[in-house]
């Protein structure tokens, strides 16, 4: 699947549509899930352009890869849900429920989330 440069969060990165940025650095973007499914719900997206987790880790280089994880535990901390735990989730394809088609990591949180998620 090649990329769509036109995907929703590839306008967020342009700046063309808003979004309620918690993090920033020169590869990394997080923002506020705008249908939030726990009291901490963020998604962590790289600036390069990825359609998904087995694009960036096929294709990323090994800087972009460790800065999209090492942000990731940084935002954690930073949102007050490394204690006492958190979920991510990286949805890939049609059976895997991704909706948008560039990468990126839910940071979901602030309550206990339960096992694993319901159907
Ligand atoms: P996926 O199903 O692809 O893993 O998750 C996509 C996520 O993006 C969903 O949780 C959805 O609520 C979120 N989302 C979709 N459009 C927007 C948007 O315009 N702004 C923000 N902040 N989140 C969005």
């Amino acid at each position: 699947m090649s990329y769509d440069k036109d995907n929703i969060f590839a306008k967020i990165l342009r700046g063309e549509i808003p979004c309620d940025k918690v993090y920033e650095d020169d590869q990394i973007l997080a923002f506020n899930d705008i249908g939030p499914q726990a009291p901490v719900h963020v998604l962590v997206i790289p600036k390069g352009a990825y359609v998904s987790q087995d694009d960036f880790n096929a294709n990323a280089s090994d800087a972009e890869i460790a800065g999209l994880w090492r942000a990731v535990s940084k935002i954690a901390g930073e949102l007050g849900v490394a204690e006492p735990g958190y979920r991510t989730i990286q949805n890939t394809g049609s059976d895997g429920g991704q909706e948008v088609p560039h990468f990126h990591v839910h940071i979901c949180g602030g309550r206990k989330l339960g096992r694993m998620i319901a159907p």
